[in-house]
């Protein structure tokens, strides 16, 4: 018989919020089951009504806010409940950075039983307009195109003129390129029917250099009207470095296809992320907000503490920004990555900073540093900076054997790093200290980074 259930569906309850979700939903709890109820905030008092019950959890509607938090604020964005895309704009700033440390520090212990100094959330200053990429979905609408945001929980395009974590110049290009190619009669892709022609506008800029890169994402192979589109979109706009094409025709939610062409100007844009400078292509990872970046990889570089006569593995590496980063204070760099495309940039941006102490290899994490440890190599510091699945069991085995005197850890998900320092620390490490950086403001995700000693 199955247990019964402190709420039931349409009870009307007096809650406490405690928490929040991922999603940005309150977390309130009757007799230890929690409630999931839109727009709550800690510390809240609210009359809420049950509206699902699961064996777990349930889920909940604000019916009153009786009790407001100190931090409260009016989101400013007019289709913040529409998007999805940020889920604390209603939370001031000051409000996300506890948050986000709390998180950290509640799953480190919940899970990981994790004691270490958790420092608070270095935000950003200007915790706005910071995102240097746009991806934007196009439709039609009364025979004109629109573009932005899917509403969420579907897959109906809603069109949108700014978005206030976007680089201001993004919204701007996005808006004329739009313009420019209604005028010209290039169709918006249907994807139901999945006919049509322009899938995606993607804009990136560099945040130092100012350079533009734009790309046509398209169904078809040929673009209605492809030299006026391209011709006005360049005689258009300021600090254009590169428009490309790409070509998509297959039915995916993937944005990118196959094929990539330059239709006008570089197959690169470049930027620097402190005093090293990368060039990017339209299909590379860059992350979206290099002014935290950087303070992510200075805090990496302080943790990694280097001397100069150090061999460092830097796994998932990517296109070896850490890797550029770490090289200039070790004696070498190793950096591993499973995208080839990467490890070629990353080999490009090595040469284009002149530094040659690194070398990088395509290939997982966990099957390519085994593999050396078994050929005798060993690191003095490892850096890991894995996906939001955390790292492989083989990988975490690895270094418990290999026994770096120093492993860094980058994070995107605070439960797996619970989870893999937890490993770590019954392998003979322990961790001294956490840093989360606030990467993605206005959203709930957090990046942090851990620095672990080896103690035995
Ligand atoms: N350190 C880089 C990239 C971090 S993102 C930066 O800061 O820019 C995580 C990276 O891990 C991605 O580039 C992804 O392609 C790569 N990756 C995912 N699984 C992997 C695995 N099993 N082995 C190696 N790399 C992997």
């Amino acid at each position: 018989m199955s247990r019964t259930l402190p709420v039931q569906k349409n009870d009307i309850l007096d809650i406490v919020f405690e928490d929040l979700t991922h999603e940005g939903s309150g977390v309130a709890k009757v007799e230890g089951y929690p409630l999931f109820i839109p727009n709550g905030l800690p510390g809240e008092k609210a009359k809420v009504k049950v509206v699902k019950t699961n064996k777990n959890f349930g889920f909940g509607r604000l019916l009153e806010l009786q009790e407001k938090s100190p931090y409260r604020v009016e989101a400013p964005c007019p289709i913040y409940k529409e998007c999805g895309g940020c889920q604390l704009q209603h939370l001031n700033y000051e409000g996300q950075l506890l948050v986000k440390h709390k998180h950290v520090q509640d799953v480190l212990e919940r899970i990981g039983k994790i004691d270490a100094v958790v420092h608070p959330t270095i935000g950003m200053n200007e915790p706005w307009r910071y995102r240097n990429k746009a991806q934007v979905p196009i439709g039609e609408q009364e025979g004109g195109l629109i573009g932005g945001f899917y509403q969420q929980r579907s897959h109906q395009i809603i069109n949108m003129e700014a978005c206030l974590i976007q680089q201001e110049e993004n919204d701007d290009v996005v808006r004329k390129v739009k313009e420019i190619c209604q005028k010209y009669g290039v169709k918006a892709y249907n994807e139901e029917r999945h006919k049509g022609e322009l899938r995606h506008i993607m804009v990136r800029r560099g945040l130092v250099t100012g350079e533009m890169m734009i790309v046509l994402i398209t169904r078809t192979n040929e673009i209605t009207n492809k030299n006026k589109v391209v011709d006005e979109i360049a005689a258009e706009i300021s600090g254009l470095k590169s428009i490309i094409h790409n070509v998509n025709n297959k039915k995916t939610n993937v944005i990118m296809g196959d094929i990539t062409n330059v239709l006008w100007g570089q197959e690169t844009i470049t930027d620097y992320i402190g005093d090293v400078k990368f060039a990017i292509s339209a299909r590379s990872f860059y992350q979206v907000n290099p002014e935290q970046t950087k303070v992510l990889y200075d805090k990496a570089l302080e943790y990694a503490n280097l001397q100069g006569e150090e061999n460092v593995i830097d796994a998932y590496c990517g296109i070896g920004t850490i890797s550029l980063f770490l090289a200039k204070k070790a004696k070498k760099v190793f950096g591993v990555e499973i995208v080839p495309q990467a490890i070629e940039d990353a080999g490009k941006n090595a040469l284009l900073n002149d530094i040659h102490n690194v070398d990088f290899a395509v290939g997982k994490a966990e099957e390519v540093i085994p593999n050396w440890y078994k050929e005798g190599n060993t690191a003095d510091v490892l850096v890991v900076d894995p996906p939001r699945k955390g790292c492989d069991e083989a990988l975490l085995q690895t270094i418990i054997a290999m026994k770096p005197k120093k492993v860094v850890y980058v994070s995107c998900n605070p439960a797996t790093l619970a989870r893999d320092l937890r490993v770590l620390e019954d392998g003979g490490y322990k961790t001294l200290e956490v840093q989360p950086v606030d990467m993605f403001p206005q959203t709930m995700h957090v990046e942090a980074v851990a620095q672990l000693v080896l103690s035995v």
